[in-house]
């Protein structure tokens, strides 16, 4: 008997990966470390060499398709993912372990005024095409990387209703851009923009990561790694809940 795909019974093409807490750590001497780039600089793509930037969350493991629980049910979800370090803060205490060290295959977006120019077209067709709402999170890799990009992203939030945003910031809260970010949170509402601050001791609003076995007394674990829901489409909390969320490191 044909053993039953369980990725592509909660719309991803791909299956989960639980964290084995022993991610892919580089060097500090890591050329990719010291320049501040992605490890696969082939996956990166400047905006007009890729049919779409925002890309359905069915091609992610972690993400899905749309939204399977709560008042958002049925709504699309779409990921941006652009270059890690080249786009993120150096402060970010993920350097050597971003994540992105484990995906090789990801397409990474680069970042900069074209990737501005074709979001804000993308937006508008999503905008059309799905009045009633639709998610997109920020980012699958990299950052926020300048105050003109926070910006874009509140011209985005003001002129299409329909848009809605999660994801994470390793910005500081309280440097230059963090507090770009967290007035751009604050002027849309967390109910259209559910950006958390990564690695920030609040209880509400960020995102830690835990070591194996640790846990975090002030943050839910993400219930993707627990087994205990699917994906972020059948898990809902990261756009529904304030509370900080914890990761366990990959
Ligand atoms: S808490 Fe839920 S929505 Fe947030 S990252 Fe984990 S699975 Fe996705």
């Amino acid at each position: 008997m044909a053993t039953r795909n369980p990725a592509r019974a909660t719309m991803r093409r791909f299956g989960t990966k639980q964290p084995t807490g022993h991610g892919v750590i580089l060097s500090a001497l890591h050329p990719a470390v010291r320049a501040g780039r992605t490890a696969f600089s082939s996956r990166v793509f400047d905006p007009g060499e890729l049919p779409r930037l925002l890309k359905s969350g069915q091609h992610s493991r972690k993400i899905g398709k749309q939204v399977a629980k709560g008042h958002r049910r049925g709504w699309p979800i779409y990921t941006l993912t652009l270059e890690e370090r080249a786009s993120c803060p150096r402060t970010c205490d993920q350097w050597t372990s971003c994540y992105g060290n484990n995906m090789r295959a990801a397409e990474r977006v680069l970042h900069g005024p074209d990737l501005i120019e074709g979001l804000g077209v993308e937006l508008a067709g999503l905008a059309a095409a799905h009045p009633a709402g639709f998610l997109v999170r920020l980012h699958v890799l990299g950052d926020f990387w300048s105050a003109d990009y926070v910006a874009f992203w509140g011209e985005m939030l003001a002129r299409h209703p329909a848009l809605h945003l999660f994801g994470f910031t390793a910005h500081e809260p309280h440097s230059p851009l963090g507090r770009a970010i967290a007035l751009l949170i604050h002027n849309a509402g967390w109910r259209r923009c559910a950006i958390r601050f990564s690695g920030a001791p609040h209880d509400h609003g960020a995102a830690r990561v835990v070591g194996p076995g640790e846990t975090d007394p002030d943050a839910i674990l993400c219930p993707a790694q627990t087994g205990a829901t699917d994906c972020c489409a059948t898990c809902a909390l990261c756009w529904q809940s304030r509370r900080s969320i914890a990761f366990r490191s990959h």
